[in-house]
């Protein structure tokens, strides 16, 4: 052919053709570089993390089937029976399920305040291999010390992983001092709501490491939403720049509301974490919007009388959705823990997309006046 496809193609092949035993040797010896088995790897998952491991300033990554296959498999490489891994406070709940899972395999953990170094370091043990911390936690927006982290793990000898999902280019963990970033895809990366993969960015040892797990796990990713994700990925940038915008205009605007207790977005002054915000993320804080309607009750009003904002307990599409962590995200947390997390029943997530600001902002402020 004498001419190429613009867009990559899909490979949806499962297999690939040898043409005989000497090829067998070198593919799987490695001298020669090709595709045996989709599962093992296709050129739809290596084209997605070239592109990732490049976003992320990485040596290499692997694509996975989900989030949680991108936490999981660093996780079953780096730990053993024996092992402690210490884990950032208010992580993804599934994270925390994901952890307390290897507590029947030996690994013991305990937490830590991702804004605080020293409540890492209090929090080591001599058998520490991983830290574990998110970028923005979830709900409340807490933004982690990531260089001071980064320092205590490394003199505790520890891998420090990062899970980057709400935050895609609003700064580079590994710069930072992470030693791997992971992705749910089905989020920003993504965009559209319409796939579910995960990605893990980091040394080419790890990736190896993990994707060989991965592989043997069954939780590596599949070519169709390897080439959805890497389309999304084509206009992340922009989605990043116009959502990060429109979120702090409407947290603005959510601030001078009265029915709103609280409003948690790193870009406002009033945020714990508004200060290191603005050092290590600079001027864009992310499609992610918090606020508190001090009441289930009204929170439940709310979420009924908004007539184009979905309740849609996910995040990162192009469309503006809602959730509200007390029922999805932190559903398994006793009502004790979430209010020691500051996790209130009155909390509204808000994933902000691409929507004109004012068409946002007439839905969100009819559905607000309706709770006076
Ligand atoms: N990390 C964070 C911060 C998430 O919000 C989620 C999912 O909501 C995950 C990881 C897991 O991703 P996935 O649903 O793609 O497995």
């Amino acid at each position: 052919m004498a001419t190429e496809p613009l867009v990559p193609p899909l490979h949806l092949s499962a297999v690939y053709k040898i043409k005989g035993l000497d090829q067998v040797d070198a593919l799987y010896g490695g001298e020669q570089s090709g595709y045996i088995y989709a599962r093992d790897g296709h050129p739809n998952a290596s084209q997605l993390a070239a592109k990732v491991a490049s976003l992320e300033g990485a040596e290499a990554a692997l694509v996975c089937a989900s989030g949680m296959g991108a936490e999981a498999a660093p996780l079953l490489a780096l730990l053993g029976s024996g092992d402690h891994i210490a884990l950032s406070e208010g992580v993804y709940g599934r994270t925390s399920v994901l952890v307390n899972e290897l507590s029947r395999y030996g690994v013991t953990h305990s937490t830590f305040d991702p804004t605080s170094p020293e409540s890492l370091q209090d929090a080591l043990t001599g058998k520490t291999r991983v830290v574990f911390a998110e970028t923005l936690s979830n709900p409340l927006l807490r933004l982690a010390d990531l260089p001071g982290l980064a320092e205590v793990a490394r003199e505790a000898g520890a891998t420090f992983l990062v899970d980057h999902t709400f935050a895609p280019l609003l700064c580079r963990p590994i710069a930072l001092g992470a030693d791997a970033v992971t992705h749910s895809a089905t989020k920003l990366i993504g965009g559209h709501a319409d796939l579910t993969q995960g990605v893990l960015a980091g040394s080419r040892e790890l990736v190896t490491r993990a994707g060989s797990l991965a592989s043997t796990f069954g939780m590596t990713g599949n070519p169709f939403e390897s080439w959805l994700a890497l389309r999304g990925l084509s206009t992340l940038a922009l989605r990043v720049e116009r959502t990060s915008t429109t979120a702090l205009e409407l947290a603005g605007r959510l601030e001078r509301v009265n029915q709103v207790y609280a409003v948690h977005y790193p870009g406002l002054a009033v945020h714990p974490d508004h200060v290191r915000a603005r050092s290590l993320l600079g001027t864009k804080f992310g499609a992610m919007l918090t606020f508190d309607l001090g009441s289930r009750a009204a929170a439940d009003r709310f979420i009924r009388t908004l007539e184009h904002i979905p309740f849609a307990p996910s995040l990162g599409d192009v469309s503006t959705t809602l959730s509200h962590p007390v029922t999805t995200s932190h559903r398994s947390f006793t009502p004790e823990r979430a209010a020691a997390l500051g996790i209130t029943p009155g909390l509204i997530r808000l994933s902000v997309g691409l929507e004109d600001p004012a068409d946002l902002w007439a839905d969100l402020s009819q559905a607000l006046e309706d709770l006076k």
